[in-house]
């Protein structure tokens, strides 16, 4: 691995306001959390519900502005009042549990409007690419069909390339299988795993711990809004040191 780090995040904080009016009554969805993502490194999230796991993910690419702490993105701090946030949004790639494309656009303007948009690409080019990356994932043949033409499977692995059309230093994957049928999560996983092996910097919130066993360099367990125990998969999945984290392990691979 290299120690080339992408993204420092020191002592972040989100707290949102609860829904009392008293001074104290915060939500603390993060309350101070560290970690380092190095730049080809597969980093995976796990936690109970509640941990604080999508608002992490979410601070990151600032659809959440943290309240406290720094991010670092490749050395420039993202929660300066001065960071360009649509710049740094283009920078992440981010695939939520529900699709989220454009119902009324058929697949290869879902894959081209962006790019065509924001990376100011001409037609042609934008769709010439939009092509490629559905090969990659066996789509090709769907380009002209519209997002309810498909399978949840299928939708999941365009939300994916849609993402990467935009050339993301790092892909955000919250929760990417969880809204599948079982039978269609293989399919979505495979399509995580090749873009690790090309080295790919991914974060990824998951309770495949399968796939993370396989896949991850790093294993962070995120419970109460902390960091509870983090570091190799063999460390955190195969020998946990923290209660919480056996019985977390123990609920999910029940
Ligand atoms: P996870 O993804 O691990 O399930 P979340 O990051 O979604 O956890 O939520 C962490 C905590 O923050 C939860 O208590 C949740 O209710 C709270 N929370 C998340 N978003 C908001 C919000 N917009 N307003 C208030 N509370 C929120
Ligand atoms: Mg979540």
């Amino acid at each position: 691995m290299t120690t080339d780090v992408l993204i420092q995040v020191t002592e972040l904080q989100k707290h949102f306001k609860g829904t009392q009016q008293s001074q104290d009554d915060k939500i603390r969805a993060l309350d101070g959390v560290s970690a380092q993502i190095h730049r080809g490194e597969v980093v995976v999230v796990i936690g109970p519900s509640g941990s604080g796991k999508s608002t992490f993910l979410r601070c990151l690419n600032l659809l959440e502005l943290p309240t406290g702490g720094q991010i670092l993105f490749d050395g420039a701090d993202i929660t300066d009042k001065n960071c360009n946030i649509n710049l740094h949004r283009q920078k992440m790639g981010m695939v939520f549990q529900h699709f989220n494309l454009f119902p009324h656009m058929t697949i290869l303007k879902n894959m081209t409007i962006a790019p065509m948009q924001l990376l100011h690409k001409s037609k042609e080019d934008a769709e010439k690419t939009a092509l490629e990356l559905l090969s990659r994932v066996g789509l090709a043949d769907r380009a002209n069909a519209y997002p309810s033409q498909l399978s949840g499977g299928q939708k999941q692995r365009v939300a994916i390339v849609r993402a990467l059309a935009m050339q993301p230093e790092v892909m955000l994957f919250d929760e990417p299988t969880s809204a599948l049928d079982p039978e269609l999560t293989g399919e979505v996983l495979n399509v995580m795993k090749k873009l690790a092996d090309k080295k790919m910097t991914m974060l990824v919130v998951t309770h495949e711990i399968a796939f993370a066993k396989e896949v991850a360099s790093h294993v962070i367990f995120m419970d109460g809004g902390y960091i509870i125990e983090q570091g190799s998969p063999n460390d955190v999945l195969e020998n946990p040191k923290n209660e919480r984290t056996v019985k977390f392990l123990e609920r999910v691979l029940r």
